[in-house]
């Protein structure tokens, strides 16, 4: 029987709609909930993300404060602005897209957000309480993932979890999330030694590689529930997961699909870490 396909998009906008409800809720009693979206130069793929971001906070009624700077702005500008945008009380959260211009150091910009502006969950501070078990800003694509997961109604305290990619934002996170959920989790990278017997362990696959259609159907244990969280274009311009679907929807239980997965849920997220750092201004 092929797997249930775990509708991103469905769910995201499921949860925008609780959102946007309690969004108004708390502008109402006098705290809109406000994002700063930074983006620096004019990288096409970035104006699509913060086009999107935009538009996804209009629509759940959040305040959206945008940011363009020219692409050969100095890093100190860059960070003369994070620090005013440090201090605004109005705004609650602050998104700076990467990738950044080559004179500008990711690292310094994003160690010089506030952690309790860091809707992104990228700051150590974060990443650190992440760790800890106290989170207070869950990164947003492997927070998105914990909801799919939750929402192929797949069972997390007691299976087997295989993560393959240790980003920071994305491979790291997602294990300790899935540790503390209860699955025995191993990670996954490019020196693992045979992939696809790991792969073949997992009750739960979550993949974020960057490599089209990397992982084989054959390698999935039937019935598993496979997020796929890459996104690449194909030779012939389609957009693909890390997972070859075709193969794969055949073998798992539930599957994510590429595009339509993981994608819809990061900003959804966003929006959510973002109504949350509004609650913490409003003490509500
Ligand atoms: P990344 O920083 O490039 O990390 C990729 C990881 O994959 C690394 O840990 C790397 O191992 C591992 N890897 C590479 N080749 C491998 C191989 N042949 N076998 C096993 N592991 C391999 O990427 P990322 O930022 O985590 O993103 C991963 C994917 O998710 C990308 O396609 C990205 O576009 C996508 N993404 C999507 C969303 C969304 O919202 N849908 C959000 C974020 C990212 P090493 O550490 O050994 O190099």
């Amino acid at each position: 029987m092929p797997a249930k396909i775990v509708d991103g998009k469905a769910l995201a906008a499921r949860i925008r709609t609780q959102l946007a409800a309690d969004a108004a809720i708390l502008t109402a009693k006098g705290t809109k909930p406000g994002l700063a979206v930074v983006l620096v130069g004019d990288d096409p793929a970035s104006q699509v993300y913060v086009r999107n971001k935009t538009k996804a906070l209009a629509d759940a009624g959040f305040a959206c404060f945008d940011h363009k700077l020219p692409a050969d702005t100095a890093e100190s500008t860059l960070l003369e602005l994070v620090a005013r945008l440090n201090r605004d009380p109005v705004v609650d959260g602050i998104l700076v897209q990467l990738p950044l211009p080559k004179q500008i150091d990711s690292k310094r910009v994003l160690l010089a957000i506030d952690p309790n502006k860091d809707v992104d969950g990228f700051h150590p501070e974060n990443l650190g309480r992440l760790l800890i078990g106290e989170p207070r800003f869950i990164a947003c694509t492997p927070y998105g993932v914990m909801k799919l997961i939750e929402e192929a109604g797949t069972e997390v305290k007691g299976a087997t979890a295989v993560v393959v990619g240790r980003s920071n934002i994305v491979g790291k996170p997602v294990a300790v999330l899935l540790t503390a959920a209860d699955a025995t989790v191993t990670i996954c990278h490019s020196r693992t030694k045979d992939l696809p017997a790991v792969i073949a362990t997992a009750d739960i696959l979550v993949a974020a590689i960057g490599r089209a259609e990397m992982i084989k159907g054959a390698w999935i244990k039937p019935g598993a529930t496979v997020i796929d969280v890459g996104t690449n274009k194909r030779a012939d311009g389609k957009l693909v997961g890390d997972v070859e679907f075709a193969t794969a929807v055949e073998r798992a239980g539930a599957i994510t699909p590429v595009p339509g997965g993981v994608g819809p849920m990061t900003i959804t997220m966003l929006l959510a870490n973002t109504l949350e750092s509004a609650r913490r201004r409003a003490g509500a």
